[in-house]
């Protein structure tokens, strides 16, 4: 497998592949970049078909945790784990303590939090081996715990810049709002949206989570393979990645997309079919960072909770600002906030606050 010429690898500090027998783990951490401070992000678990996925997959979510981290204004640089296997059947404390002592050897260089197929409780088992993880769990008021409501609170709020950046609306009572996914972020981002008065329309593999979702929320159930062409206000994608494609975008009716999936785009150029359909794309590193901003002040210790919240009601300016630079100079969103990364990536980091 070559790997220094992939177009994912973009320049990473660092990969690792780390094997333990004893517990059959699997796994790759990547380290884009330390510029601005140690590499944060968080461990997927996933059934990938090949290493060659699991590669690609690591490579990408590394580097957008980096353009994460910078946009965020966090003093961390950009990194990822994967475990490859099935969370739901090859989960074991031994396995997530194997993982441990693998982010461990690399001293520091690398923190680890949840992702998709990990959660709180598995960052306890990864504790066991190494200091070096966050998003563990925290005291009333103190900042930390499960990041998956803190990523939800800024989807929302981005959200409501994106519609009234494009449809000129302040509210989103009666809005009609598509969700593909109603795990952590998802059903967390329903409830939010909801109590504001937005119609929604969910979408699930597990019929347990739509389910849940309709008698909560009063959403509508809607068939996986037909959510993402509804003819919705805006288009949430919160399961995973590159469902933005030269096969989905043609279908979208949605005049917004904004979720929390990290890499909605299959391509950067995807980007511009988007936006030669009118389609206002909210850059999902950018939206989807409330997670990542609750791990860091856990991770430093640096704050509560409502500093957490303050910091993430900072994610709609942000959106707007790049949304205006997107239609003053006719380029994508996700062009402008590539650059808007790179720019604070080659500036001094800044400390976080308490
Ligand atoms: P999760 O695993 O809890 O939920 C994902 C949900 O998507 C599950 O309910 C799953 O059944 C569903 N799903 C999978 N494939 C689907 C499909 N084809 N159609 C419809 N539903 C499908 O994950 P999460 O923590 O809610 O995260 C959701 C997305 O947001 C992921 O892409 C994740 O990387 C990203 N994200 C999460 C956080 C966080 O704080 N948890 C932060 C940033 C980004």
């Amino acid at each position: 497998m070559e790997i220094f010429d992939r177009r994912e690898f973009d320049g990473h500090e660092l990969v690792v592949f780390g094997h333990d027998s004893a517990s059959s783990l699997r796994a790759i951490i990547a380290i884009h970049s330390t510029a601005l401070g140690p590499a944060a992000g968080g461990c997927r678990m996933w059934p990938y078909a090949t290493t060659g996925e699991a590669v690609a997959d690591v490579l990408r979510l590394s580097r957008g945790m980096s353009y994460k981290n910078a946009m965020a204004e966090l003093p961390f640089g950009g990194g990822k784990a994967v475990i490859i296997g099935d969370s739901r059947k090859a989960k074991s404390a031994e396995l997530l303590q194997a993982f441990g002592r693998l982010v461990d050897s690399l001293s520091g260089r690398y923190i680890t939090a949840e992702d998709v197929g990990t959660t709180t409780a598995d960052m306890a088992n990864v504790a066991r081996a190494t200091r070096f993880v966050s998003g563990l769990g925290a005291a009333p008021g103190q900042a930390g715990g499960d990041p998956g409501p803190k990523t939800a609170l800024g989807v929302h709020l981005g959200i409501k810049a994106a519609v009234k950046f494009r449809l000129g609306r302040s509210d989103l009572k009666g809005i009609r709002i598509a969700i593909q996914g109603l795990g952590g972020v998802g059903h967390h981002l329903c409830g939010l949206l909801a109590a504001e008065g937005a119609e929604l329309f969910v979408a699930d593999v597990r019929p347990a989570a739509v389910h849940k979702a309709c008698e909560q929320f009063k959403a509508h159930p809607v068939a996986v393979q037909e959510v993402l062409g509804l003819d919705v206000d805006v288009l949430a994608p919160c399961a995973l990645g590159g469902v933005l494609d030269a096969q989905s975008i043609p279908r979208l009716r949605a005049r917004v997309v904004a979720g929390a999936a990290n890499n909605q785009l299959a391509q950067g150029q995807d980007g511009n079919a988007l936006q030669a359909a009118g389609i206002l794309y909210a850059p999902d590193y950018v939206i989807n960072a409330g997670g990542i901003i609750s791990v860091a002040r856990e991770y430093h210790r640096a704050g509560s909770e409502a500093q957490v919240i303050a910091d993430i009601q900072a994610i709609p300016a942000r959106l707007t600002e790049i949304f205006e630079r997107a239609r003053r100079e006719n380029r994508t969103t996700n062009e402008v906030a590539d650059e808007m990364a790179r720019e604070r990536l080659a500036r001094r980091p800044r400390a976080l606050v308490a």
